[in-house]
């Protein structure tokens, strides 16, 4: 148990989306601590925006440029901070990792740490998005932005959520996503870094379905987090409780 599910009476439950309904899902995700400061947030830029908007045309270009430079910024991220094993080898950022990817992939259903953290998505959040908005449309561009960033996370979050829960979307968009995700899960996480768009793993070759790549990837469980590494780099295994072994399926 992490310190927020300490905390939050809600959320003192493990939230675990193979034994959840789509409509305790949607329960779940509003009260999650996140998901709140992200909507909360998104409506104090708005109302800056209010307050110092920018003219018509710079406050689109903001969105517009917001709305697709989020998934580059996510694929980026998820490649070559979260996948890329660098982080568990500096203690300072061992936790964090651990916390913002290691587990998600140890317990891929556990909703408390699929969400991301709030000290880790907000900055990457507004780095992403307010500068190119102050540029293009001055303080009101920046606000414009940042709040799309902000409403974009809440859809990437649902979208995320859904992928893991146990149920088979009616829509084709959202059960293609579903399947390059597992893919990512429990075939070979060496790709399929996207959420809801795979335009950057078509630029950057990344993409693939289960029959292009008929070997499992030996890693795809532990990232590459193996016994032999957690000898030279102990901290996430301390941390975890040991090495895990396994599909999660079997696991907690
Ligand atoms: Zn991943
Ligand atoms: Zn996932
Ligand atoms: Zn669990």
């Amino acid at each position: 148990m992490n310190a927020i599910t300490e905390k939050q009476g809600f959320w003192k439950k493990s939230h675990h989306l193979d034994k959840m309904t789509f409509k305790e899902l949607v329960v779940a995700y509003f009260q999650y601590p996140a998901i709140i400061a992200y909507i909360a947030l998104s409506f104090v830029a708005i109302g800056l925006f209010a307050w110092r908007p920018a003219p018509l045309w710079p406050t689109l270009a903001s969105v517009g440029i917001s709305v697709v430079a989020y998934p580059f910024v996510w694929y980026l991220l998820h490649r070559w901070v979260l996948h890329s094993n660098w982080m568990f080898k500096f203690a300072p950022l061992a936790a964090t990792w651990k916390r913002i990817h290691y587990d998600h992939h140890q317990d891929p259903n556990h909703l408390e740490v699929l969400f991301g953290a709030l000290h880790t998505t907000l900055p990457a959040i507004a780095v992403a998005t307010a500068p190119i908005g102050y540029l293009i449309g001055g303080f009101g561009g920046a606000m414009a932005a940042l709040a799309t960033g902000l409403i974009t996370t809440c859809f990437y979050e649902f979208c995320h959520c859904i992928q893991h829960l146990a149920y088979k979307p009616k829509n084709k968009l959202l059960v293609e996503w579903k399947r390059k995700h597992m893919a990512h899960h429990f075939h070979d996480e060496h790709g399929n870094f996207g959420i809801t768009n795979f335009f950057w793993d078509k630029i950057f070759g990344t993409h693939y379905e289960r029959s292009e790549r008929p070997e499992k990837s030996p890693t795809v469980f532990n990232l590459g987090y193996t016994e032999e590494v957690a000898k030279k780099y102990p901290k996430v295994a301390e941390l975890s409780g040991g090495v895990a072994k396994g599909h999660p399926r079997y696991r907690g």
